[in-house]
């Protein structure tokens, strides 16, 4: 059970989780090593609690081998579903997605066919939360390497729901709310069609997708993935636009890992607050960002990033990456 408390003066917004302090160390730390046996393999489905999703031969019964992809709940959860009803009780979902039954543990080594099912994962956790009036905000997102925040090594992404707007979101929302505004037209689409134009922050693209270096990265190599006609949720995706989803995230990621040997990095997919289905001002987006240098003390003291990689460059060097 977390525990939400806001900071009076700035209105930052913390959860308290003292169970986590019991999951695994973080790897490289001494923490679980890639050998060690992993809860994540395929045959160790009774060291996570019981599935929610997966993608399994038809029949086939839950909670054995035969899998593809896997959802379980988070073992050492920020939040729990059934809150007490306390004010800063936090009622919440966390859980893991599972993205191979092999110990694989670059997201990168997978084929198309992979991410494909990864994201059928995705779409559906975030549909299924959709109507759930206790929540409302789901971030999908994805630590790989201990640089990055995992603490197993094992490939997986995780969801957690929040019964409050987080900070960062709501910021993100008002900024679009206030460019749709003075400009009648959505940021993200303003953002796609002026990269086309310059050329010189473009990655890749394909029928439904492009990816980018957005104008104002925060770290070296960020790249931002966004469908290439207007949506503000992530689970109106249909499959044939997931299919060339998971076509541009490998993509994109394999060029990334051509940069420097696999740099540990994070993603996450922002969509509309929960409950909320179409908005003229908002387009979803997946959010790619690399952890080659670290955030430290400045960074912490000021929320101001500095960045060694100017975009134009960074799009240059994934274009002409040899993937
Ligand atoms: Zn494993
Ligand atoms: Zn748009
Ligand atoms: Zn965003």
């Amino acid at each position: 059970m977390g525990e939400l408390r806001k900071d009076p003066l700035t209105g930052r917004q913390v959860i308290i989780a003292a169970g986590r302090a019991e999951r695994p160390r973080p790897l490289g730390h001494g923490g679980a090593e890639a050998t060690e046996p992993c809860p994540f393999c395929a045959g160790h489905e009774a060291e996570t609690p019981p599935e929610v999703w997966s993608d399994r031969p038809a029949g086939s019964p839950a909670d054995r081998p035969g899998w593809n992809v896997r959802v379980v709940p988070n073992k050492y959860p920020a939040l729990t579903r059934d809150g007490s009803g306390k004010e800063s009780q936090a009622s919440g979902v966390h859980e893991v997605i599972i993205e191979s039954p092999a110990h694989l543990t670059q997201i990168g080594q997978f084929s198309t066919e992979q991410f494909n099912t990864i994201l059928h994962a995705y779409r559906s956790r975030l549909a299924a939360l959709r109507n759930d009036h206790r929540l409302r905000y789901a971030l999908v997102y994805k630590n790989q390497g201990a640089d990055a925040g995992a603490t197993l090594p094992h490939v997986h992404s995780q969801l957690l729901a929040l019964p409050f707007l987080p900070e960062s979101v709501a910021t993100e929302l008002q900024g679009a709310k206030q460019f749709f505004a003075a400009n009648q037209r959505c940021y993200f689409c303003a953002l796609m069609d002026g990269t086309v134009e310059d050329g010189g922050r473009y990655v890749t693209a394909n029928q439904d997708f492009a990816a980018l270096c957005p104008d104002t990265p925060r770290f070296a190599f960020e790249t931002w993935i966004l469908p290439k006609i207007h949506w503000s949720c992530f689970d109106q995706c249909h499959d044939s636009a997931l299919a060339n989803l998971a076509q541009i995230m490998r993509e994109v990621l394999r060029r990334l890992g051509r940069i420097q040997d696999n740099p540990p990095f994070n993603y996450f997919i922002h969509t509309l607050p929960l409950g909320e289905a179409a908005a003229p001002h908002y387009h979803w987006h997946i959010e790619i960002l690399p952890q080659i240098g670290r955030a430290a003390g400045f960074e912490w003291g000021t929320g101001v990033h500095i960045n060694a990689v100017a975009p134009e460059h960074a799009a240059q060097r994934l274009r002409d990456a040899v993937i």
